[in-house]
């Protein structure tokens, strides 16, 4: 990750001979070893720009990109062909940049707000660039500067990373800092400076297998909490309007197979427009966060709940006829009546309409069936709220699914 460092000459440790004594094993030389396994770690982060940048086509994720590609292209072609002298401007430029661009990954990848006294941390390789570029003199200094971006860019990560609390995110840490650590151990070991005389193994190599490995974790674990985020709403935890549909819309085509019966109930909270302006809207919030949650537990594990919008809620009831539609959505609703917050007097009701599919002989779809189910909340409320109504039926339809079988 500091090709400034590895590019150092590789005589001193002789890290390619074999042991004296051992027989002869198949190594790569050492002046490819250090270098090619950073110019590897180089093309896995541009990797990880580019994944960003298709996934959100965003101009950051773009430049970022842009900015480690051209770095690589830059560090193999120039810092390679000088890589016995070890002090090209390309190697000093990419390990003084390396470890801010890595940084503004790992943010990227996080999704950690980006705060403009953090982004000015990135001054200091700016103004440091320039004169290792331009000035041999200061590119003796390169060295410490890259010592000084590490742990600048590190310590930022760190704080970042002590506010989150994720798991994900530690691992994510652990991996690149094991990372930085291998290539700075074997390119001080290649040039002699660490533990002089003795000869160990070249640790990027297992190092960078590790990184790659626990990227590929975080990376998983970074999708199921994008997939999360968009099924799941994030204030009550239950499934969001979409997913519910999508869920719905099966279940739907099942009963229809089957020829079993579904109610779909849609529930909503009373005046709660005078409780939010009584109580405060994060008292509001609390309240459907509590509701969600009382909601979740008070149905039956086959059937669904669902937040539909604001603060109306909605049920699928698997296998129910109109009695045992009625006494699901009393219990929900009971449980959301029980909902009290600390130092509020008031508790909140909810509305409910009901609507029965027959899987039988109704073709309806899931959106006439919200239709039918609105229509009787809407009768709910008209009569006076904090009650549920069964849709009405015309004298034509059965109401249960026993009158269907022996109609
Ligand atoms: P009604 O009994 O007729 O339903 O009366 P209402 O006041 O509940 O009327 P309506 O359903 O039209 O208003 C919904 C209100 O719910 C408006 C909005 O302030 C509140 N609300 C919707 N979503 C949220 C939310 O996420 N948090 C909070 N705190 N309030 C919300
Ligand atoms: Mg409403
Ligand atoms: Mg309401």
């Amino acid at each position: 990750m500091l090709p400034h460092l590895l590019l150092a000459p590789p005589a001193a440790a002789g890290l390619a001979e074999p042991f004296p004594g051992s027989p002869p094993r198949l190594q790569l030389p050492v002046e490819l070893l250090v270098p090619g396994a950073s110019a590897v770690a180089i093309a896995t982060l541009g990797l990880v720009a580019l994944l960003f940048w298709a996934r959100d086509r965003s101009r950051t994720d773009l430049l970022l990109y842009t900015l480690l590609a051209s770095g690589l292209a830059t560090f193999l072609v120039l810092g390679l062909r000088s890589a016995p002298s070890g002090d090209s401007p390309a190697a000093a430029a990419l390990g003084l940049l390396l470890p801010a661009l890595a940084w503004l990954l790992l943010v990227r990848f996080l999704d950690l707000p980006l705060r403009r006294g953090r982004l000015s941390l990135l001054a200091l390789p700016a103004v440091a660039l320039p004169f290792v570029v331009a000035l041999p003199s200061a590119r003796a200094l390169a060295a410490p500067m890259e010592a000084v971006a590490l742990v600048v860019f590190g310590g930022a990560a760190l704080l970042d990373l002590v506010r989150l609390h994720r798991p994900d995110a530690a691992l994510l840490f652990a991996a690149t800092a094991v990372l930085l650590l291998a290539a700075l151990f074997d390119a001080a070991a290649a040039k002699g400076v660490l533990l002089p005389g003795e000869r160990l193994p070249p640790l990027l190599g297992p190092a960078f297998l590790l990184f790659t490995a626990l990227l590929l974790v975080a990376v998983a674990d970074q999708g199921r909490r994008l997939v999360e985020k968009a099924t799941i709403d994030a204030l009550t935890g239950l499934p969001n309007r979409a997913t519910f549909l999508e869920r719905a819309r099966r279940e739907l085509d099942r009963a229809q197979r089957n020829g079993s019966s579904v109610a779909l109930a849609m529930l909503d909270v009373d005046h709660f427009k005078r409780f939010n302006d009584r109580y405060g809207h994060p008292a509001g919030d609390r309240v459907l966060k509590d509701a969600g949650r009382a909601v979740a537990s008070a149905v039956r594990g086959i059937d669904l709940a669902g937040r539909y919008g604001g603060e109306e809620l909605v049920l699928l009831l698997v296998d129910v006829d109109a009695e045992a539609a009625l006494a699901a959505v009393e219990r929900v609703r009971a449980a959301i009546a029980e909902v009290r917050l600390p130092h509020v007097p008031d508790a909140v009701t909810a509305s409910a309409g009901v609507a029965l599919h027959h899987g039988a002989f109704d073709r309806c779809g899931v959106a006439d069936l919200i239709r039918r189910a609105d229509a009787a909340l809407y009768r709910s409320k008209a009569e006076g709220r904090d009650r549920t109504t069964l849709e009405t039926r015309g004298p034509e339809r059965p109401t249960s699914p026993a009158e269907v079988r022996y109609r």
